[in-house]
């Protein structure tokens, strides 16, 4: 018998006719004598409508009352799925995050979970129950709801997995698995049987949403195993673990794992600030107090004792980009400032690029050879960032792709 955590991603629960389907595959996993934790999302586009409900009311809702709101759609989910183990007969209890013990940090709309007390999920456990957990939510030491960020399920089901010292923990999702780059823009694009924690950390921040990138952090720390796989069909999906073999099922040895893109992207540029030590810490801490995440950050020449600087963010924090930045014009102060939105991110991944010289300088031509210019650039050890014109990022992934000889021949024609 085993511990087993399952994670049901929004699609996978977006009917009640997917509910059914994904009812009986709970039903089966529980019925071979295991013990069941399942973490459900809200069903379909239920987060993005409240978002954009409460967009109607106010450009500016209270984070307290957003996190409030958006908690209510996993609780929908899981009171319907336990309805439909109920009626297939099944011993089954919901829980909402904080019902499963989930502490959060406080910080509303981007919380942490600091601790899981998970004595009432293995309580049900040992009455026989089948657990549905309520994914993206927590409660902080006030006792406020908190919910975990966009994509925090997968961060709920990881936690919970380390929590309960689970064996297996499962994401189910609408795609077969994490593949070599988006496969609904790359026809030609392969599944990958096993991909490392830091090549699937690059490949999710940079846009490979099957994963929370938090969610990866997480079990790379507890060394959880996650295997990412379809609830529509059940053939083997993603193994997500330490020492991945990239690429298993082809023979030659492959550089490059994944060619990921990212639209949610935007370019902000401050000109003219004073090029003194301690304004880059000024200005960056200042968008860290306003909770942006910033991404690339690149600094032009000096001219004048006076330099640009430029960052990238998700386009979500316009509202706050631009508080903060005309605050900063007057402290600094700057001369300027401009938001650029029409931009995207084009990443190559693959800790094959550790031993293997060059893959910048192949991404560079390969760009160059399909007219496709460059903005911004950003590098790791085992991944390589560049911003191009958000019209150019399909040609980009798909030139990308072929190059570092991702594409899976039985596909092309
Ligand atoms: N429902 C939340 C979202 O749409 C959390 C999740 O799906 O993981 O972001
Ligand atoms: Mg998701």
């Amino acid at each position: 018998m085993a511990i087993v955590v399952q994670k049901f991603g929004g699609s996978s629960v977006g009917s009640a006719e997917r509910i059914q389907r994904v009812a009986r595959r709970i039903r089966e996993t529980a019925e071979k004598g295991n013990d069941v934790a399942v973490i459900v999302s809200a069903m379909g586009d239920t987060t993005d409508d409240l978002i954009a409900l409460a967009e109607q009311l106010t450009s500016d809702p209270p984070p307290r009352e957003m996190d409030m709101l958006l908690s209510t759609g996993e609780q929908q989910s899981i009171a319907l799925l336990a309805m439909a183990l109920d009626a297939l007969g099944c011993r089954v209890v919901s829980l909402t995050g904080w019902q499963a013990g989930y502490h959060t940090d406080g910080l509303f709309s981007k919380a942490k979970i600091l601790s899981i007390d998970c004595c009432r999920v293995q309580e049900e456990f040992r009455k026989g129950n089948i657990v549905i957990v309520a994914g993206f939510q927590g409660l902080d030491a006030h006792g406020e709801i908190n919910t975990l960020g966009r994509g925090g399920s997968d961060t709920s089901a990881v936690a919970l997995a380390v929590a309960l010292d689970a064996d297996i923990c499962e994401i189910f999702t609408d795609v077969d698995g994490v593949y070599t780059a988006d496969p609904r823009m790359v026809k030609t694009a392969r599944k990958m049987s096993e991909v490392s924690y830091d090549e699937m950390l690059e490949m999710a921040a940079m846009g490979a949403v099957v994963l929370q990138p938090r969610s990866v952090e997480l079990a790379k720390q507890y060394q959880v195993v996650l295997h990412v796989r379809s609830s529509f069909n059940y053939s083997e999906g993603t193994i997500v673990k330490e020492d991945a073999v990239m690429n298993k099922d082809l023979e030659k040895e492959m550089i490059v794992c994944g060619v990921a893109h990212d639209t949610n992207v935007m370019k902000a540029t401050l000109f003219g600030v004073p090029d003194r030590p301690g304004i880059a810490g000024e200005i960056f801490g200042q968008l860290a107090a306003d909770g942006v995440n910033v991404d690339m950050i690149v600094q032009s020449g000096n001219r004048d004792e006076r330099q640009d600087v430029s960052f990238t963010c998700g386009r979500q924090d316009r509202m706050k980009i631009t508080r903060t930045l005309s605050g900063l014009m007057k402290t600094l102060p700057a001369d300027s400032y401009a938001l650029l939105d029409t931009i995207a991110k084009v990443s190559v991944v693959g800790a094959g690029m550790i031993t293997h010289p060059g893959v910048a300088a192949t991404m560079f031509r390969v760009l160059a050879e399909e007219g496709i210019n460059i903005g911004m650039i950003s590098t790791s050890e085992i991944k390589i960032s560049c911003t191009v014109d958000e019209e150019q990022v399909n040609r980009a992934v798909l030139a990308l792709h072929t190059a570092f000889g991702l594409d899976d021949v039985k596909s092309c024609s």
